[in-house]
């Protein structure tokens, strides 16, 4: 990872405020920010053995894991299994009217309104938008944040996606797919005792291969209050991101409230797409019948660096 401060990545986290603020100072173009009294975002304690499931969802921006994990991290929580979100970056050029420090707080900030509401933790690593790279340290990182969440399950990007830092963020999440298990790689956290399975999000890429699920969970029962997390990103959701305008979310509350429900609709229309596309796989796990009148679905597909469960194994990982 690029750090700016050289410490480990726990205390990375811990001083991702004053990262951002430093990322600030380091770099002309971005703008500076306020001085925060306290980190940004705090390290989520890893749970207890409990007996329930450790996920931990990986994307590159404060707003991928979020759309990534959208319903099936919701049904997870709410059944008492832990869920992380992790970003690789801060986010921080990820907007057409704002940058650096002030958005990278901005965009926290969303996420972790987004993370209350799903009932889930969430942590943002301190690297500037669009400059995550798949370096020894970078894998260091994922390897020691898998291990401390003590992971069942990884979810991630794969590798042939259009942007670089989800490129790079699914080849991290390769890099790290055996190394978790390796005692003597990075011994200062425990080796985990077995490999987690590990699973990449669904994308549209079809070059040199296309997506191909081997999970599908239907989310039709959250998706209502899945939807009323997501459209806490502002920034991204109604603002449009990098490639928004101003004119996208003007102040005039009548405008808003169009653009609130076209920003819903659209969200919703992604969720049931993944329905109709992956019916096959939705067959599989819940049946003809019930699958048939299923409106919302995620679907995953299982890397094949990590453990490779079975059916029945699959069933208890997604026990939905
Ligand atoms: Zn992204």
């Amino acid at each position: 990872m690029k750090t700016k401060l050289g410490v480990s990545a726990l205390s990375l986290v811990a001083a991702c405020g004053l990262g951002v603020l430093l990322g600030s100072m380091t770099n002309e173009r971005r703008p500076e920010v306020a001085m925060a009294k306290e980190p940004v975002v705090q390290a989520p304690i890893p749970p207890a053995n409990d007996g329930k499931l450790r996920i931990i969802i990986f994307g590159a921006h404060p707003d991928d894991s979020e759309y990534t994990g959208a319903g099936v991290a919701v049904k997870w929580a709410r059944a008492g299994h832990h869920v992380k979100f992790v970003s690789t970056t801060n986010g921080d050029i990820g907007h057409w009217g704002q940058a650096g420090g002030p958005l990278a707080v901005r965009r926290i900030k969303e996420v972790e309104a987004v993370a209350k509401k799903m009932g889930v933790a969430v942590e943002v690593l301190d690297n500037h938008d669009g400059e995550i790279m798949p370096t020894m340290e970078n894998r260091r990182t994922f390897t020691r944040l898998i291990r401390q969440w003590n992971a069942d399950i990884v979810i991630g990007p794969r590798t042939n996606d259009y942007h670089p830092d989800h490129r790079y963020t699914g080849i991290l999440l390769q890099d790290s797919a055996f190394m978790v298990a390796v005692p003597f790689f990075c011994p200062e956290v425990p080796a985990l005792q077995k490999n987690p399975v590990f699973f990449y999000k669904s994308d549209r890429f079809q070059k040199p291969n296309p997506f191909t699920p081997d999970v599908a969970v239907g989310i039709d029962e959250v998706i209502e209050p899945t939807l009323d997390a997501l459209l806490e990103m502002v920034s991204q959701i109604h603002e449009g991101g990098a490639n928004g305008s101003a004119d996208l979310y003007p102040s005039d509350p009548a405008a808003r409230k169009k653009r609130d429900a076209q920003v819903r609709q659209s969200l919703a229309r992604r969720y049931a797409g993944g329905a109709t596309q992956y019916r096959d796989v939705l067959t599989k796990f819940y049946g003809a019948e019930k699958a048939k009148q299923i409106k919302y679905a995620q679907a995953f597909e299982i890397c094949e660096y990590g453990r490779r469960p079975s059916m029945d194994e699959l069933k208890k990982l997604f026990p939905f």
